[in-house]
């Protein structure tokens, strides 16, 4: 464990010495670095803070909420609900027809998911899940006691092929299956027919994780619209992304009604404050501003795609608001050099490919200017064409 100055005692004992889960012992905990450094590509925030009016009406929302914190806060939080289901209704492609009775909120879709897995996962169960993706589903299946089934997605494109979903369903019967669409860390997104062919096969709950899906390119759906009839399709959404609130901790699904009535079994009372249910309703009340900056976010992830493609990398299409690319020796190395030039990116997730997120204009520059400067000067050598990790 790395040094830490809150620690007061950093010679002290390891958690590997506390009497934990032996399920718990081979894992990790989450980890992208949190580093302060001009510019912040690593973890895939909408780049564009709050303007000061939305910052005003957040503090006076919040001011009120405290004015009546010594009462809990409504516990299924019912009014942000049907904000949610109005926005979604609004602003998803299709028309939905979604009631606050379809939609659940919890602090980030991380939660959100914890909360499904509490409920349809658990001792005996297992969840599937299609890798490389997001992996905070396999951490959370494995600290719910969820056994975790994973099964590989096409090498080069990443893509999904339906027959191939369907038949590592009936081989896993999971009880839980993952899909993430835009995939997180390719980009990736699900067709419709493969959300249908999954939802089919499965014998239990699919959960379609849309984190990014408001930076869809055009024409990509959303499973929102096959929820009517398939009520054991789940989508997750968050406001962490395209609606530039990660700080404030708020996920969300949409669902048949009978699935948030299941969720309330395993939901701890109270779990969204006063205050994060009016930051989450004011901001609500400002989608147009928070969603305006999508196409900006879209078209710097669009020039990124572009910008690496001409100088000769390899880059996943992406329907989401990060890239990844590649084919690095050492990846590593590039992620250093890159970092040593005050630009943040993600390694790790992928083989021999870096993974960036799509900034401001400025930061998309500093990052692509960056980049370039290391590949010129040698620092960033390619495998050769066709080789295998
Ligand atoms: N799903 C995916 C695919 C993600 O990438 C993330 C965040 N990186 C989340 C869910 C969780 O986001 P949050 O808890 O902030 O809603």
């Amino acid at each position: 464990m790395t040094q830490d100055a809150t620690r007061p005692d950093p010679d002290g004992i390891s958690w590997r010495d506390l009497p934990i889960r032996d399920d718990l012992r081979g894992l990790s905990p989450y980890g992208a670095p949190q580093l302060d450094v001009p510019v912040l590509l690593n973890t895939n925030e909408n780049p564009y803070p709050p303007s000061a009016e939305l910052v005003a009406d957040v503090a006076a929302a919040a001011s009120s909420a405290a004015a009546g914190a010594n009462r809990y806060p409504d516990r299924d939080a019912v009014e942000l609900r049907k904000d949610l289901a109005q926005f979604l209704n609004e602003h998803s492609l299709g028309h939905h027809g979604l009631l606050g009775a379809n939609l659940w909120a919890a602090n980030g879709s991380n939660e959100i998911i914890q909360q499904i897995l509490q409920c349809f996962g658990g001792a005996g169960r297992t969840a599937l899940g299609f890798e490389p993706s997001y992996s905070m589903h396999r951490l959370i299946a494995l600290a719910t006691g969820t056994a975790w089934a994973a099964e590989p997605r096409d090498p080069e494109t990443f893509e999904l092929d339906p027959d191939y979903a369907v038949a590592k369903i009936r081989q896993h019967r999971p009880d839980v299956v993952f899909l993430t669409s835009p995939n997180n860390p390719t980009g990736t997104a699900a067709p419709l027919e493969l959300v249908e062919a999954v939802v089919h096969a499965a014998p239990g709950m699919v959960v379609i994780d849309e984190a990014y899906a408001e930076f869809f390119r055009p024409g990509t759906p959303s499973a929102l619209t096959l929820l009517p009839g398939r009520p054991r399709l789940i989508v997750t959404r968050t406001m962490s992304k395209a609606f530039a609130l990660a700080g404030a901790r708020i996920g969300y699904l949409a669902a048949d009604p009978a699935v948030i009535d299941a969720l309330l079994l395993v939901r701890l009372p109270y779990h969204l404050s006063v205050f994060t249910q009016a930051v989450a309703r004011t901001a609500l009340a400002h989608t147009a501003e928070l969603l305006g900056t999508v196409d900006a976010v879209k078209a710097q992830r669009d020039r990124i795609v572009a910008e690496l493609g001409a100088l000769g990398l390899h880059v996943v299409p992406s329907d989401a608001n990060f890239v990844s690319f590649g084919d690095f020796q050492d990846p590593h190395a590039v992620w250093q050099a890159l970092l040593d030039q005050g630009v943040l990116i993600r390694e790790g997730l992928l083989p021999h490919k870096l993974r960036v997120t799509a900034g401001t204009v400025e930061e998309t520059t500093a990052f692509l200017d960056a980049f370039t400067r290391i590949l010129q000067d040698g620092g960033a050598p390619l495998r050769a064409k066709g080789a295998r990790a």
